[in-house]
């Protein structure tokens, strides 16, 4: 095997590479979009009885706390 073969296989080495980092970047990216805005849609409630954070639905403005069973509005921050 001469020099230049050898560099050929380094730089297809390096390019199989490259293109395996860049894929699981992509991927990894288009799942992080998928999911992202389901969990930041959530309204945040905050018990004032026991002062319990926890999420619900965004469609209601308000939850029941899983604590002490008080009824909560929604926490903005
Ligand atoms: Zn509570």
């Amino acid at each position: 095997m001469n020099v230049s073969a050898l560099s050929e296989w380094i730089f297809a080495y390096v390019s199989i590479l490259l293109g395996g980092i860049l894929f699981c970047v992509f991927y990894t990216e288009i799942r992080r979009r998928r999911f992202e805005p389901k969990g930041t849609d959530d309204n945040v409630f905050r018990c004032s009885e026991c002062a319990y954070v926890y999420t619900d639905d965004p469609t209601v403005d308000r939850a029941r706390c899983p604590q002490c069973s008080c009824m909560n509005d929604k926490f903005t921050f």
